[in-house]
């Protein structure tokens, strides 16, 4: 952003999880006339995510302007240092300061809603602050608001919060869902702008990620499994229609001299398989278990010999592969000399794999994409198909290492698209140079703010 430009009274942004650009400034684009009007006025393009592109750690990387590595954030859920567990990440696994906490510290008021990740909300932050928990918030019946006050006024004005769409739900319904959610949320954050005058309001609707894990065959037509003219694809475009009208409602509730910025944290792809990362190691040798299992089945700690055992591997959009190092791991038996060798074999053995997409596996040392490594971060990063293939964890069930998209759907639930690194966003306003078409990066988007 340029210091010497008029400065703005207030920024808004609205995070659309996993928006592409494909589907902002073309397809749906003329669904979109508030979109079109801000990208000729301001910037806008594709907004390169971080490693690795996934919700969580993207929006944190975003707003704190760090790396995965320094946060030590490597996904949704992380290993517990000097054990073989995994938890869920929380809003206190972030501990450097927010985009908001910057603007607090100036003594001006911020609201931070939905922004993952927030939950639990903070009971410790200024009176300056307002938050809503993000979709990591198991429901409404739990605190999620800071005032804690808040909880109660949004249930009376907006009905119960709905942090995330209801995962039981499946077409027709499941597009009604996120309807009604966008619709929550867009009002609580008007509230928000009238009752708390934030100098600062940072949103994120969750819905845009779910509408493409549910239904990205029907949006694409670069993907394989397209349907064409189906009526959930016109439904889908009424769903961006109805986000940029509230996008509209709340820059006109922002008054002059709003900066107005619409990003998303990656983008999204089709999802043309999955490779059994785990079944590959096991093949290799380097992972063996106590028992053959019956049939598929999660990869748990007790379930591994790791008297035996040099690296393992877990699921997700990318692979992150850990060795079992002496005096890092619980039962840890590489030693120390033995890491690069071992990292080289793996990496050897992992390229081997076939690769439907065409695009290449990307392997990625820690070191070459993170500032620092913190936490118990992965030894490697392996993206199947550069972001074309998902990794799947579990074992037994057959000898197959690459299966198709049908098979992940039954693994992880929902399948419907892949992360992509292309996100998108759109900045306008007098903190904003007119620059039409422009690349930016997610982590630096709001370092001069
Ligand atoms: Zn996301």
């Amino acid at each position: 952003m340029s210091a010497a430009r008029r400065s703005a009274s207030r920024t808004i942004v609205v995070g659309l999880d996993c928006a592409p650009p494909s589907l902002l400034f073309d397809r749906f684009a003329s669904a979109m006339p508030t979109l079109r009007r801000l990208r000729s006025k301001g910037s806008w393009g594709v907004l390169r995510s971080v490693v690795p592109p996934i919700t969580v750690p993207a929006w944190a990387c975003a707003t704190t302007g760090r790396d995965a590595g320094e946060l030590g954030l490597y996904g949704f859920r992380n290993r517990v240092p000097g054990t073989y567990g995994m938890r869920t990440a929380t809003s206190d696994d972030v501990r450097f300061p927010h985009v908001w906490d910057r603007v607090i510290d100036r003594g001006q008021r911020a609201a931070a809603l939905f922004v993952p990740p927030s939950y639990p909300s903070r009971t410790d932050a200024s009176d300056r602050l307002v938050q809503v928990s993000c979709m990591l918030a198991p429901g409404a019946d739990v605190p999620h608001t800071h005032p804690a006050s808040l909880g109660d006024e949004i249930a009376s004005r907006f009905g119960p919060y709905v942090p995330d769409l209801d995962r039981t739900l499946e077409g027709a319904a499941a597009m009604d869902g996120l309807f009604a959610m966008a619709r929550q949320h867009f009002d609580i954050a008007e509230h928000v702008l009238g009752s708390h005058d934030p100098t600062l309001l940072f949103m994120v609707e969750i819905g845009t990620d779910r509408l493409n894990h549910l239904f990205w065959p029907l949006l694409d037509p670069n993907d394989p499994r397209h349907v064409r003219d189906h009526p959930l694809a016109r439904r889908a475009r009424d769903y961006y229609a109805l986000l940029d009208l509230r996008i509209e409602r709340l820059i006109e509730r922002a008054g002059r001299d709003t900066n107005v910025i619409v990003m998303s944290d990656h983008g999204a792809r089709p999802l043309l398989g999955g490779v059994r990362v785990n079944e590959h190691l096991r093949r290799e040798g380097l992972l063996v278990l106590k028992r053959e299992p019956e049939e598929e089945e999660p990869l748990v700690p007790e379930l591994v010999d790791w008297s035996r055992t040099t690296a393992w591997s877990d699921g997700g959009y990318y692979a992150r592969v850990f060795l079992n190092v002496r005096d890092r791991e619980p039962e840890g038996i590489v030693e120390t000399h033995e890491i690069a060798p071992l990292l080289a074999r793996i990496e050897a053995s992992l390229t081997q794999i076939e690769d439907p997409s065409g695009r290449g596996h990307r392997l990625v040392r820690p070191k070459d994409a993170w500032r620092e490594v913190n936490g118990a971060a992965p030894d490697l990063l392996v993206f199947f198909g550069d972001l074309s293939l998902r990794s799947l964890g579990k074992v037994g069930g057959g000898d197959s290492i690459v299966v198709p998209p049908e098979a992940v759907e039954r693994d992880r639930g929902r399948g419907g698209c892949n992360h992509d690194w292309d996100g998108s966003y759109v900045a306008c306003g007098p903190d904003w140079p007119r620059e039409g078409e422009k690349q930016r990066e997610l982590a630096t988007l709001f370092s001069g703010l």
